[in-house]
């Protein structure tokens, strides 16, 4: 059985592995997956068919545009990554023996039964371990996904992240790799990102306030924090925590020039239709209070490439589509 430090550093390497700035989910998707499988007592290695549709329930909702279209891809290539430590295939030899670059289809996979899962160490090392298991759950996530989404994949895998209190050997080293290496976040952001925008959403305009603080209310990173997204102005939205949430989920984005509100054409509001969330589409945002804090169209770019769930509805016109 591996160690806790010899688990959380295999997965840190694929964590490493990520270029800066890109975003993909593929991978910790199916780690997490993974991790909630083992959580609920179930067998070490899973056939392809089994997790397939959860898989691609995942990328739709937490990936970007076409991300389900390649759901397979990470459960061949994890067994090449963080020098095979990681991930065990199993299945007919001439299909495992193929080079790591030949992904089998979707339709390979599920036809020659092809099973997947953690290798035997750190299956154990994961079962047995207390706390590790919960800590390397929350690292991916923490390393992927913005606090707005962390807590909604968790749930949608039925992945419980709290560590019952008992204390053991290994406990003590999970909790504390649970907020390694986290990059620093500037505590000033927030204030001036809703300053910049005089403390109102700038889609909608939501402004409450208890007393004199503003409630319900976040400074938005448009590039994310966690993939390099810098803490300044021309990065930041203010957002009320419900277009956060949509912002980060890629249902609208903003057009690098003029700042229109643009909504996917995958975002269907039923009843409410025009008169509900989208009313807000073809709309410039609230501009902020000069021209040096907008939002510069590097980020824009970042977030339609990496989140917006395209197309994108048509904008005619200033006003609502
Ligand atoms: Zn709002």
């Amino acid at each position: 059985m591996k160690s806790a430090i010899e688990v959380l550093e295999a997965f840190d390497h694929i964590r490493r592995a990520q270029r800066a700035g890109v975003y993909a989910p593929h991978k910790p998707l199916l780690i997490l997956l993974a991790l909630a499988r083992v959580q609920h007592g179930e067998a070490r290695l899973v056939e392809f068919s089994e997790v397939e549709a959860l898989l691609k329930e995942l990328l739709v909702e937490f990936g970007p545009s076409s991300a389900a279209k390649s759901r397979h891809y990470p459960f061949w290539h994890l067994a090449t990554d963080g020098r095979g430590a990681l991930w065990d295939l199993s299945g007919p030899r001439e299909i495992l023996q193929r080079p790591a670059g030949a992904t089998p289809s979707l339709g390979e996979l599920r036809d020659h039964h092809i099973k997947a899962g953690f290798p035997v160490d750190v299956d154990e090392a994961l079962r047995h371990i207390h706390g590790l298991l919960q800590a390397v759950a929350t690292r991916m996530l923490e390393a992927y996904f913005p606090s707005t989404l962390q807590a909604d994949i968790a749930a949608m895998l039925g992945l419980d992240l709290s560590v019952p209190d008992q204390v053991q050997e290994g406990a003590a080293a999970g909790a504390e790799y649970a907020t390694a290496e986290r990059r620093r976040r500037d505590p000033g952001f927030r204030e001036r990102v809703l300053r910049a925008y005089e403390f109102r959403c700038c889609v909608c305009g939501f402004d409450l306030r208890i007393g004199p603080l503003p409630a319900g209310l976040e400074a938005a990173h448009i590039q994310w924090h966690h993939v390099g997204g810098p803490d300044i102005e021309p990065n930041g939205l203010s957002l009320c925590a419900l277009h956060h949430k949509l912002f980060d989920l890629g249902v609208f984005t903003l057009e690098p020039a003029e700042h229109r509100v643009v909504f996917s054409q995958h975002a269907i509001s039923g009843a409410r239709g025009m008169e509900g969330e989208l009313q807000f589409h073809g709309r410039p945002i609230h501009a902020p209070q000069h021209a040096g804090l907008r939002p510069a169209p590097e980020y824009l770019a970042w977030n339609q490439k990496n989140v917006f769930k395209t197309p994108g509805r048509r904008v005619t016109g200033p006003g609502p589509a």
